[in-house]
């Protein structure tokens, strides 16, 4: 009785402030989104980050399929129906509480109309949230009920890290690139992913390289986790940074990293995380077999593999839009000294 009061307190206040306007105010999507979030932490000990960042993760993962089925939906997650109504439930489309419990389904109803429905989204999330919280709510626990949902490790931790982003910034709307290397540096580079390459075996070449002078500043395309920080004979010293759309960013034949960066770190575009080298093709330090250069890689995974795709493409776009805000930029001081 007591849960029933506490959610329709909460449904009451989603569905105000998803009615987009509270004190006049119009609220972003993202913003509702994160209230939703918030609210089934307070019901289920959940942290909201990992709710939002299973949300986006899946969000990403439908994208790619092109999947729209559930366009109408303010929230991504789609569990299947068989974890949904139990595993034996003769009927997929089950929405009973009743019959969903004795097969031992998942699917549970947060919003109060008695029914467990698979396309609203808080019953969906409050179901979820009641999975993840099963053996607790501290991050190992959640983690293996995440492997338990998704069979696979990868998600496990890309939800993981984007639940890291979204708790440093206590935001889920983190939008914003930027090109790797400042523009006042000299650099130059031309489309060469899928290129062969002679080092190390027959391997096509999964980057674009970025050439400029040793100690030019190396930074941050995306707001993300670093992954990966260290030494590897192709690549030398490297930086992989994993994104909120399950890209993950790689910086190769770095002469060195930004004092003090780690594995683990936080970071937002256009931050410096290292500088322009040529390590790399030998054992730890190997140095200057080739010319300094960033090579810079991206990879993405579709829920099942990582695949390489060109950067080229991106690199070209984030320059154009690191061009015309240093334009904006000094158009804005020219009037600025005109007045
Ligand atoms: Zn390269």
């Amino acid at each position: 009785m007591a849960r029933n009061i506490i959610l329709s307190c909460l449904i009451f206040l989603f569905l105000s402030h998803s009615s987009s306007s509270v004190y006049g105010i119009t609220e972003s999507p993202d913003v509702t989104r994160k209230h939703l979030f918030e609210s089934m932490e307070v019901l289920t000990g959940v942290p909201w980050t990992y709710l939002a960042a299973m949300d986006q993760y899946e969000k990403n993962i439908h994208r790619l399929k092109k999947d729209s089925s559930s366009d109408k939906r303010m929230t991504s997650i789609k569990i299947p129906e068989p974890l949904w109504v139990g595993f034996s439930n003769p009927n997929l489309d089950d929405e009973h509480l009743a019959s969903i419990l004795f097969f031992q389904g998942i699917g549970r109803d947060g919003n109060g109309d008695q029914l467990a429905k698979r396309t609203d989204d808080i019953d969906v999330l409050y179901s979820i949230a009641l999975y993840l919280a099963r053996n607790g709510t501290d991050e190992d626990s959640i983690r293996e009920q995440l492997w338990r949902y998704y069979k696979h490790s990868i998600p496990v931790d890309i939800i993981t890290h984007i639940a890291k982003i979204f708790k440093k910034f206590d935001r889920i709307d983190l939008q914003g690139s930027a090109f790797p290397i400042p523009l006042s540096y000299n650099y130059t580079y031309r489309s060469t992913w899928g290129d062969r390459r002679g080092w190390g075996g027959l391997r096509i070449h999964e980057g674009t390289d970025i050439f400029a002078d040793y100690g030019t500043p190396v930074r941050s395309t995306c707001y993300g986790y670093v992954e990966l920080k260290g030494w590897n004979r192709y690549g030398g010293w490297r930086i992989g940074i994993r994104d909120l759309h399950n890209n993950y960013h790689y910086f190769a034949h770095l002469s060195g990293f930004r004092k003090g960066l780690k594995q683990g770190d936080i970071v937002q575009p256009g931050e410096v995380i290292g500088s322009v080298g040529s390590t790399g093709y030998g054992p730890p330090g190997t140095s200057g077999k080739f010319p300094p250069h960033l090579h810079y890689g991206l990879y993405k995974f579709n829920g099942r593999n990582t695949y390489s795709y060109d950067p080229y493409p991106l690199l070209k776009k984030w320059e154009r839009q690191a061009k015309e805000k240093r334009k904006l930029k000094k158009q804005n001081k020219r009037n600025a000294t005109k007045q």
